[in-house]
This record gives structure tokens, sequence and C-alpha cells, in this order.
């Protein structure tokens, strides 16, 4: 079967014709070893496989335009203003990217006019009342080494009409949104506004999301942080549980409809015996359900360790009432660790075994730590990918890092849809063999 057909095509405001003041950083001008050939793709496939079923010629395969410093730009950097916006929730990384974006914008590009807009979206709107504060190096120092956003953040919808003509009364030519796939569709829109308008203001997405559901994106920031932040809590909870006879240890971690962070926290500490998450569907009762499994496996061994994401099982909550929504219209999810909690005790009281169970949810003590290490070091290299690209005059597009190398992804393909754990695919697989579960409870 060929791989999905994919328009890979950034949008640009315009032919470059300004010189890069990158040249002095980036060596000689006879290399182009640092500069994009802006010819050059990062191909969509990566195995023969994939591509003999394209049965294209080289220069027809899908590719990325690769993300980078281009030789010559679109923007006069000494008349660039440019503003930063955070939306949606909090993400390990945030500060990394804003001071990221700050410093290449500053220090290489020479970029003085930095707005931070505050508390998302809604500071653009005048009736908020947060007017946007001066961001340069000072602002930024050592912000890295704190969770949460020095911007703010908020979630509900904001008339994007208002906010072009917050950047236009500004003279904003630059708008980096750092946010979820809400925030992301946002940006999109207000890129929409500024083209139906004839304005030149790049708009440009670095794509925030602890679950890691966003597609053409091989992972994002925050991601590892969040789940070796969640190792901890399963850890604490697989002590909890061997500490006492017929123990459960039960920890929920985020993942609305995408279970990687219950994956790799599983894998990263193997002492979960049970991963749920929301791409399999599972069955509560009955001989081969979840609840008897469970039970079965305390009897032989003692204790177990359920590792639950925030969207699994979703289908036994549906309750009478109907959905509820938050102020950006996501549907509220119902807890399914408080509901588990609830039907294991009462499952283990019905077949006369004693059993003491511990449930441990790290949501909020997992989203508001600073990165470690390896997601600060994406988080600068992915900001520094979206300046590029931004005084290149792309919009409408967010970074990513597709098969290890920096690209442009137009925002329309990140949120046409989910990335989600492939119960078919190979890390599920480990899943399977690390936790010993059946492939489904059914
Ligand atoms: P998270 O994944 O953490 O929830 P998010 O960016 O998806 O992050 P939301 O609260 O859904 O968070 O959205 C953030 C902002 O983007 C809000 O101000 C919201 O109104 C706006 N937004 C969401 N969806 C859209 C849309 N379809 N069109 C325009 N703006 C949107
Ligand atoms: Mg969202």
């Amino acid at each position: 079967m060929a791989p999905e057909s994919v328009d890979l095509t950034v949008r640009t405001l315009g032919d470059c014709r300004i010189a890069s003041p990158l040249a002095p950083l980036l060596a000689s001008t006879e290399s182009t070893e640092h500069y994009v050939d802006e010819n050059d793709r990062v191909l969509f496939d990566d195995t023969v496989n994939m591509i003999a079923a394209r049965k294209a010629k080289l220069d027809a395969l899908p590719g990325f335009e690769p993300g980078g410093p281009r030789r010559k730009i679109f923007f006069q950097p000494s008349k660039t203003r440019v503003g930063i916006v955070t939306c949606g929730g909090l993400c390990p990384g945030l500060n990394d990217v804003i001071r990221g974006l700050v410093l290449e914008l500053t220090s290489h590009y020479g970029v003085t006019k930095i707005y931070g807009f505050r508390n998302g979206y809604q500071g653009f709107i005048a009736k908020y009342g947060h007017p946007p504060i001066d961001l340069d190096a000072e602002a930024v120092s050592g912000v890295n080494e704190y969770g949460g956003t020095i911007l703010g953040t908020s979630r509900g919808s904001q008339d994007p009409y208002e906010i072009v003509d917050c950047l236009e009364s500004m003279s904003i030519n630059v708008l980096f949104v750092i946010g979820g796939d809400g925030s992301m569709r946002g940006a999109l829109t207000i890129a929409d506004v500024v083209k139906e308008r004839g304005l030149k203001i790049a708009v440009i997405g670095v794509p925030k999301t602890i679950d890691n559901d966003i597609p053409y994106i091989d992972q994002s920031f925050g991601f590892q942080t969040a789940f070796s932040k969640a190792t901890e809590s399963l850890r604490s909870a697989h002590v909890e549980a061997r500490a006492v006879p017929n123990g459960v240890g039960l920890v929920q971690v985020m993942g609305r409809h995408s279970g990687f962070i219950a994956c790799y926290a599983a894998l990263a500490n193997n002492d979960a015996d049970y991963v749920l998450i929301p791409e399999v569907p599972f069955q509560l009762d009955g001989e081969d359900g979840f609840l008897s499994h469970l039970r079965r496996r305390v009897r032989e061994r003692g204790h177990a360790v359920v590792v639950a994401a925030e969207g699994a099982g979703q289908e036994y909550l549906e309750s009478g009432e109907p959905g509820q929504v938050d102020q950006s219209g996501n549907r509220k999810l119902k807890d399914i660790g408080l509901f588990l909690r609830r039907r294991i005790a009462d499952d283990f009281a019905e077949h006369g075994m004693e059993t003491s169970l511990k449930y441990i949810d790290p949501s909020y003590a997992i989203r508001s730590v600073p990165a470690n290490p390896y997601d600060s070091v994406y988080c600068i290299r992915l900001a520094h990918a979206a300046v590029h690209a931004a005084m290149a005059g792309r919009t409408a597009m967010v970074v990513g890092r597709w098969r290890g190398r920096f690209v442009h992804v137009p925002i329309a393909l990140a949120i046409s849809k989910r990335h989600q754990v492939d119960p078919a695919g190979d890390l599920w697989m480990s899943v399977l063999e690390t936790t010993g579960q059946p492939r489904r409870f059914a």
C-alpha cells in the first residue's frame, strides 16, 4: 500500500531578497554547509518498501521543507517586530522555547523589538487588560530553570480579527505561537485573516503537546520530561504495592487521546503489569476481562501495578449527563483513575480477597516541572528552526522533527489528525512484552 498522500507545501510571504545577517556565524560564503538549499527536501518515507510503493521518480517523492538558516531572508531584521504567545495547558519546556526564540532573534538576527503577549490569545484583546511585555536577553535570563510559562496562558476562544487588529496596530511582522492543537487551529485562523487582509505577517507555531499526539513530528517537546517524571510515580506505586499483601498500585498518567506517556513510563521502569490506553479498548468484567486478570495476577504474584492513561476506558464513564466541555470547547474527560480504583476495590471485596490499593495521579506535578536536559536541548533547537523559518518569510507552519531532522510542517497538516499509539505497531508490542498483559481484555 502506498503511504498516504499529503500536502507538504509551506506558505511563504514572498521572495527572500535580504542577505542573512547570520553570514559571519556560518563560516565562508563559499560554504553551503549550514545554509539550507531552498530546493532540498526531507523525504517523507524512509524505507525502501515505502519508497517502492510510491512507484514514483525521486523528484516526485513527497518531502518536507528542511528547517534551518537561509542565505537570503524575507524580513529586514532591524525593522522586524516580533510577538510571542503561549496558549493551552502547561508543558515542560515552554520557557526554554521562549528563551530560545528571544536569544536567536536578538543575538543572531539583530531583532530588537520582541513583545511577549500575556495569558494566551487574551493578550491581544484589550478588554482583558494584559498589556504585552518587552522581551530581551535580560528578561529571559534563567527562565528555563522554571516550569510553567513566564507569559502565562489561557483557554477560551478569541476573535481572530481582533487579534490581527492588535498585530497590525503594533506593526508586528512575526508571531510565534507556542501551544497545542487548539492553539495551532487558532494560529492558522490568524494566518488566514492576515492573508485575507494582504498583510505580511508570518505566523509560526511551535507545537506543544505533553501527550505527544501531534502527527508528522517524531516527538514533541516536554514529552520525555513528562514520561520520566511519570516513571517516578510508577516506581512509588510498585514499592507501595509490594510492601503489603495483595497490594495494587494504580497510576493515572496524562494522555487524553494518545497513550504514549503510559507506554513509555511503563517501558522505562519495567514494573507495570497492566497498561491501559485510549487506543486499545478493554473489557472490565467477565472471565477474560481486566478485573479477573488483575485478581489472578495478584493471587499468583502478591501484587500488581496498573498504569492508566486519562483517556483510557472513557466508554465506561459515559453516564447519563451530557459531555462537559472546557472554555476552549475540549470535551472534559471523566476520571478513569477514580473509577478503576472503586471497581478494583469492589471486585476484590466481592471475591473475598483483601487488598490495599494505592492510587497516584501525578498529572499536575508532571505538567509544571522544568524540562529535563534532553527536552531543553530539543526546545532550543526547535526555537532556532522557528526563527529561521519566520525570518525567511514562511507562515502558517509549525516546526517539527521528522526522521530526526528539523522540518517545516504546514499547520493544516499538523492539525489534520492525531498521532496515536498503533495497537498493531512495535511500541504496543514492546508494552505487551514488558507487562505480559494479554493483547486484548475481551
Ligand atoms: P492543550 O493541548 O494543552 O489543551 P491547546 O492549544 O489545544 O493546548 P486549547 O485550550 O484547546 O489548548 O486552545 C488554546 C487556544 O486556542 C484557546 O484560546 C482557544 O480558543 C484557541 N482555539 C482552540 N481551537 C480553535 C479553533 N478551532 N479555531 C481558533 N482558535 C482555537
Ligand atoms: Mg488541545
